[in-house]
């Protein structure tokens, strides 16, 4: 089911422009002069869209620095006159809305910890009735797409329909590179339920340091997100908050010039029939692993029958490892990715077991499927 939402083309509030907008600046407003002297640099290099800081930070722990308040609303206000960079911050309450909005802000964002909680989005929609200003939803710290969805449905019913998303990454348990995950089939998942709806990517908080910020951003052009969003600090070391991914003005700048741009439309028909061809070939195969996967469980239900009757238990440690080393042997000689192949390994070796319960089970209520 798509999402019923009203919104404004991207380029009806924001200027446009060759590259996909960067929303850039430091992660905290800390000093008058750092925010004047970064945003002078950013506006320098002609790359930046829209000078971001945080002037109130949901912080995760109390006695971090929360941020400088109201007072860094004018320390912004002035970059806006001396560089004429529109602004944005992140609002988390209605009396922020309210205090930006009155300083002149230009464009409002709704931060992942808001995101999470209803009530907070609620608010802030409640705080915008009436309004008309861009806001950008980053989604929610945790994978959950109904409530990223949830909370663009609350502020475009206030009606906002200068809306975009931002997606910022996911926090996981699993051990990774990242600061937040990815998690990038959820941003497409948003982008085929709302295909008007422009997604900007935030490399800055999915990485969580510097180095890995090209890396992220360059896959999110690659994916088509409509802009990007990086943090930027004139001295990144020193910064008050998210010090090792801020990025200097002149870092940034030479980042954004090495990203490729590619164009998600078709360039000629030559190219156009060749990819019509590779597709055809590739919805062959998919079928075919869709028939193969179909043959693999009918067997399954017949050792499944097999072993109810015969009293063997459903999983046999033995067999899993058989498994588990005679295809990634032969996964590895064909050159796939060992990581690939044991998540696909695992989901069908999982689907297998739930078959086999359902068959050893007759007549009893089946497992809640996940
Ligand atoms: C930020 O943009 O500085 C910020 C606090 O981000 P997030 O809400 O994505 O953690
Ligand atoms: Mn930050």
């Amino acid at each position: 089911m798509k999402l019923a939402l009203h919104i404004s083309p991207l380029n009806s509030w924001l200027p446009s422009c060759e590259q996909p907008p960067l929303i850039a600046g430091p992660c905290s407003a800390e000093t008058e002069e750092q925010v004047l002297g970064t945003a002078r640099l950013l506006a320098k290099s002609g790359r930046v869209a829209i000078l971001r800081a945080g002037i109130w930070k949901p912080r995760t722990r109390p006695g971090e620095f929360e941020g400088v308040g109201s007072i860094g609303l004018n320390w912004l206000m002035k970059a806006k006159v001396q560089t004429g960079l529109p602004t944005a911050v992140e609002v988390a309450k209605a009396q922020h809305v309210e205090e930006a909005l009155k300083a002149g802000v230009d464009i409002l964002w709704v931060g992942a910890r808001s995101t999470v909680n209803p009530f907070t989005v609620q608010e802030i929609a409640d705080a915008l009735k009436g309004v008309d200003v861009p806001v950008l939803v980053k989604n929610p710290v945790n994978p959950d797409l109904s409530l990223w969805c949830g909370a663009l449905e609350r502020i475009n019913h206030a009606g906002i329909t200068k809306l975009a998303a931002i997606h910022r990454g996911f926090s996981s348990f699993e051990k990774s590179p990242f600061r937040n995950e990815p998690m990038w089939e959820l941003a497409i998942q948003l982008k085929t339920l709302a295909p008007e709806l422009p997604i900007f990517n935030d490399p800055s908080h999915i990485c969580g340091n510097r180095e890995l910020i090209p890396y992220i951003a360059q896959k999110a052009l690659d994916l088509d997100m409509q802009g990007l969003m990086i943090e930027s600090h004139l001295d990144p070391a020193q910064a008050w908050t998210d010090a090792k991914q801020q990025l200097t003005p002149i870092a940034l700048d030479e980042l954004i010039g090495n990203l490729t741009l590619r164009s998600p439309e078709v360039k000629n028909a030559e190219f156009e029939d060749n990819l019509v061809k590779l597709r055809a070939q590739i919805d062959q195969i998919d079928d075919q692993i869709i028939q193969t996967m179909a043959e693999r469980m009918k067997l399954v239900e017949k050792i499944g029958e097999y072993k109810r009757d015969n009293g063997v238990t459903i999983f046999q440690l033995s067999r899993w490892d058989e498994i588990i080393h005679k295809r990634s042997d032969f996964a590895k000689a064909l050159n796939l990715e060992m990581s690939f192949v044991g998540k696909l390994l695992e989901l069908i070796h999982g689907e297998s077991i739930r078959k086999q319960t359902e068959i050893m089970n007759e007549g009893v209520p089946p497992e809640p499927k996940s």
